[in-house]
């Protein structure tokens, strides 16, 4: 049975108050279902991390990073490791957002080095696939979000698969508006698992938690969250709205 997970991605958003409040109206308005029956992350920029995790502390929350540097110390400027967010009490990491391929210009090898990094860490790394418009109209998804999958796990054993999440998050539908349909979810998600069970074996295909992202919201989480493939959300803009974030770890009961 995959428990179902509820991560909020903040982005560049929220400040030093507005973060922990933020954080704090979640934990009241989710406190019987959060951690219990739906594990659930909230995902802050790196300098209000610690803020987060103390205003957390005496919740089921758990918080997670935004990215995270391969190396583990050095002359790195401007980088974080994952060493570095297991101090500040870090559980989770996104690994090869698609803002950070898009704006920053990541590759699968570099987010596949990433997905390693975290997990030798003793980070749970979340990894997003996706694909663009035009991929989608030109009949390319499974495509590439097969070689995205394929490039981001190289290397990576069963054992170690097994603490990472996957999101698909189709680029299209990211902070749009748009949202997959919930059937366009578990098409892909389908295959995800699909691909997974190829890659390793049935059992890790059976265990991997998929989660949808792009532009869920309370009016949607349900229908996404009744696809058989579909574990969870990663929210970006709903997960700003305390009362929205809540109704859509909720939702995923
Ligand atoms: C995201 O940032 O991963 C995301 C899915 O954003 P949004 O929900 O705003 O589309």
């Amino acid at each position: 049975m995959r428990k179902p997970f509820v991560a909020g991605n903040w982005k560049m958003h929220t400040d030093s108050q507005t973060s922990v409040n933020l954080a704090v109206s979640i934990v009241s308005g989710s406190r019987e279902v959060a951690g219990r029956s739906v594990a659930v992350a909230v995902i802050p920029p790196f300098v209000y991390l610690q803020a987060v995790v103390r205003a957390l502390s005496t919740s089921h929350i758990a918080v997670g990073a935004q990215d995270i540097y391969i190396e583990r110390q050095g002359a790195f400027t401007g980088e974080i490791s994952a060493s570095m967010l297991k101090d500040v009490g870090c559980t989770y990491v996104l690994c090869g957002h698609s803002e950070r391929r898009q704006v920053i210009g990541e590759s699968d090898e570099l987010v596949n080095k990433k997905v390693a990094a975290a997990i030798s860490g003793g980070l749970l790394p979340i990894l997003c696939v996706g694909e663009l418009l035009d991929e989608r109209e030109g009949g390319r998804t499974a495509e590439v979000v097969g070689r995205q999958i394929k490039s981001c796990l190289a290397g990576l054993s069963a054992e170690k698969l097994s603490a990472a999440t996957i999101a698909y998050e189709p680029v299209w539908a990211i902070g749009t508006g748009l949202t997959a349909t919930p059937q366009q979810a578990q098409e892909v998600h389908a295959l995800i698992r699909k691909l997974i069970e190829e890659m390793y074996d049935s059992e890790s295909g059976e265990e991997v938690r998929i989660l949808y992202g792009g532009s869920a919201k309370p009016s949607n989480a349900a229908e996404l969250m009744r696809q058989e493939d579909v574990d969870g959300l990663l929210v970006g803009g709903a997960s700003l709205n305390a009362d929205d974030f809540v109704t859509i770890i909720k939702a995923a009961v």
